[in-house]
């Protein structure tokens, strides 16, 4: 909303083939629920965004012979057995498990992309993305930042999920976007994929203690059982995009949780 004016926005659902009007230079294939609540609510959808949807926007990509960049996503590296984990691991995943709507669209979605690479010549570029937040993130998202933020700024008990002890990285949304852009406009990027997160690595626990720390809430933890498949540790190697992309996130996990949770007192 904060946007609008800026951009034409044309409501599609991309299951279905789309025709646009005129030049496309770049496709930025961004569709998709990805919060776990929605792999219970909504697998069917996910699994077809990221199957049919995909196919779509790539056809559309070949016929207008313009950039494609597709957002995947660590969930793509499943419960990972390597650590931390590099854009070359093949990834630890369910296939008929709760997450695997999304884990398994996203990688169908990879092989796709790749194909219309090796198979057109269609010039796309893949990301993982690593758990990202921010403002504006949707306040009942079910994800970890703005559950927590809601629950302290309530005074409700933040509900951890198993003990805590699980590991996440967090990467503040504007730094996220830059590594976007990057990814598609850097040259020899075609074919290549791209961890983009922040590597700093920090346990479910210490999270719940810096949001109840950050907004001086009275909030008490209370713990309930681990979702099935829930991964245990989660951390990006992002040497190639360093590297490739001079690329590298500089906000603190405190920092962007100062502005987060602002924009979330303004906005409940
Ligand atoms: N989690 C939690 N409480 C919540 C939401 C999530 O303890 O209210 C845990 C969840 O079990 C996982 C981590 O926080 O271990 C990150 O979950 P999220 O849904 O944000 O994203 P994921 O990384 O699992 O896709």
């Amino acid at each position: 909303a904060h946007l609008k004016g800026k951009f034409t926005s044309i409501k599609h659902d991309i299951r279905k083939p789309l025709t646009i009007d005129g030049d496309i230079d770049m496709i930025f294939h961004f569709a998709s629920r990805a919060s776990p609540l929605h792999f219970i609510s909504h697998p069917l959808e996910i699994l077809m965004t990221n199957a049919q949807g995909t196919l779509n926007l790539l056809e559309l990509a070949k016929e207008k012979d313009a950039k494609f960049l597709l957002a995947s996503t660590s969930e793509a590296y499943g419960d990972p057995l390597e650590h931390p984990q590099k854009e070359t691991y093949w990834g630890n995943v369910n296939p008929v498990g709760p997450r695997s709507c999304y884990d398994e669209s996203k990688r169908f979605a990879e092989a796709l992309t790749m194909a219309f690479v090796r198979k057109h010549d269609v010039d796309a570029r893949i990301i993982r993305i690593f758990n990202t937040y921010g403002p504006r993130m949707a306040i009942k998202d079910g994800r970890v930042v703005p559950n927590f933020i809601c629950q302290a700024l309530d005074e409700k008990p933040l509900v951890i999920f198993g003990d805590g002890k699980q590991t996440r990285s967090f990467c503040y949304v504007s730094e996220l976007v830059d590594g976007v852009k990057r990814a598609m406009n850097t040259k020899s990027t075609k074919g290549e994929v791209f961890n983009l997160g922040n590597p700093s690595e920090v346990t479910i626990l210490d999270i719940a203690e810096l949001v109840i720390s950050l907004t001086g809430s009275k909030s008490k933890l209370v713990h309930e059982s681990l979702p099935e498949d829930d991964p245990v540790r989660r951390q990006p190697d992002i040497t190639k995009a360093k590297e490739r992309l001079n690329w590298e996130p500089k906000i603190s996990l405190e920092d962007g949780l100062k502005k987060t949770i602002d924009w979330f007192k303004e906005t409940i």
